[in-house]
């Protein structure tokens, strides 16, 4: 077995901690990264805490991994030492049921194994990037340009995907109005992309602070969620709202804010359920959707778009000793736009 260090929460109660811990052996099919920095997803917070169903403790989160290929197995094809590597949320699917075939392994009709948090196929908990090595097999392992800042592209491997996957199932783009509900890490994500696919982008967050920053990224307007007058010149608006917000919120507002036939895209992932009134939908053929990061050959597609229409995430680098006041900073919604941690640190 291979000896790896991270840190853990061993309930979810406890703040993180240093832990030592094992992986398996490369095997034939297998990719070892020596991991350089990885993202701090909002996904993180809420499985420590039991937000959505009672975790596998101890757990090592960490979904949005970069870092440098060390080890690779004798029947790997795509990988050599030395490569520059990414894993995101995933790390093995069934590899043969229709969704999976389709490049939809996030959807495996058997559940992908995720990076964290899961049992692997063998029965193994499986530890997330906030540790300085990772084994995966071969077909979940991304290739990562060397064109842009290593660091930022670490929250392209959840955020960035996450955002991107809906955007282009719904072929947003010129001649359509997008809001991106929630400016954090996926929303920001989802301002660079809609910006890039062409798209009339608007901002709509509870933070009249982030108002500068959001034209920064390229949104075209903003409004302020909690201003009543804002958001009614706003009503009827919008062809599509990717809503990134993770805790509760009044989804009948938001709906109302889409022109007739438009979409509410859920990929925020609040704890408790949410309550539609049928009204919000019927006046004006409304949908809700849902859309969940995305399947490797599309992460691949975007880590490749990304390079070559110089996109990243903005970041701030944090040591991995400070993760507990960066999670109390994300909870507050300050934090712009995405911690990443730098392994060296560990
Ligand atoms: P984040 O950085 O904390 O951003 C969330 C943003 O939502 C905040 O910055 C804030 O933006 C807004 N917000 C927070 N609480 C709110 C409230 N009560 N009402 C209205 N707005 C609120 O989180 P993230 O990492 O982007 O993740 C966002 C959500 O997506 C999480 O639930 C996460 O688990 C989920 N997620 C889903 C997928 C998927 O596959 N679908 C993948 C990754 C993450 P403003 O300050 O602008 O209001
Ligand atoms: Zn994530």
């Amino acid at each position: 077995m291979i000896q790896a260090k991270g840190y853990a929460a061993q309930n979810a109660e406890t703040d993180l901690a240093p832990w030592g811990f094992e992986r398996r052996e490369v095997g034939p099919h297998d990719v070892q990264l020596e991991i350089l920095y990885c993202g701090v997803c909002h996904s993180d917070l809420h499985q420590i805490k039991n937000d959505w169903f009672p975790g596998l403790f101890p757990m090592v989160p960490g979904h949005e991994i970069v870092g440098r290929v060390i080890k690779v197995g004798d029947h790997v094809k795509n990988f050599k030492v030395d490569d520059l590597a990414g894993v995101g949320c995933m790390v093995d699917s069934c590899q043969v049921c229709e969704n999976c075939k389709e490049g939809l392994e996030q959807y495996c009709l058997e559940g992908n194994t995720q990076t964290y948090n899961n049992l692997d196929r063998s029965g193994v908990p499986t530890y997330g990037g906030y540790s300085n090595t990772i084994v995966v097999r071969e077909e979940f392992v991304l290739h990562i340009s060397d064109k842009l800042s290593l660091a930022a592209t670490a929250p392209l491997l959840c955020a960035g995907i996450t955002t991107y996957s809906p955007l282009r199932h719904w072929k947003v783009g010129k001649g359509h109005k997008l809001a991106i509900l929630g400016l954090g890490g996926l929303g920001h994500m989802g301002v660079k992309f809609g910006v890039a696919f062409g798209a009339d982008v608007t901002v709509l967050s509870t933070s009249p602070s982030k108002e500068a920053a959001a034209k920064a990224l390229g949104a075209h307007h903003f409004v302020v969620t909690s201003d009543p007058a804002q958001l009614e010149a706003v009503k009827g608006s919008f062809d599509f709202i990717l809503d990134t917000v993770s805790a509760e919120h009044d989804m009948n507002l938001y709906l109302s804010l889409l022109k007739t036939n438009g979409t509410h895209i859920c990929v925020g992932a609040p704890s408790e359920p949410m309550s539609i009134h049928t009204f919000s939908l019927l006046l004006g053929r409304r949908s809700v959707a849902g859309s969940g990061i995305g399947g490797i050959k599309e992460t691949q597609e975007m880590l490749d778009f990304c390079a070559e229409h110089n996109i990243v995430s903005d970041i701030e680098i944090i040591d991995i000793k400070n993760i507990t006041a960066a999670y109390e900073r994300m909870l507050k919604g300050d934090v712009r736009y995405r911690f990443v941690i730098d392994m060296a640190t560990l």
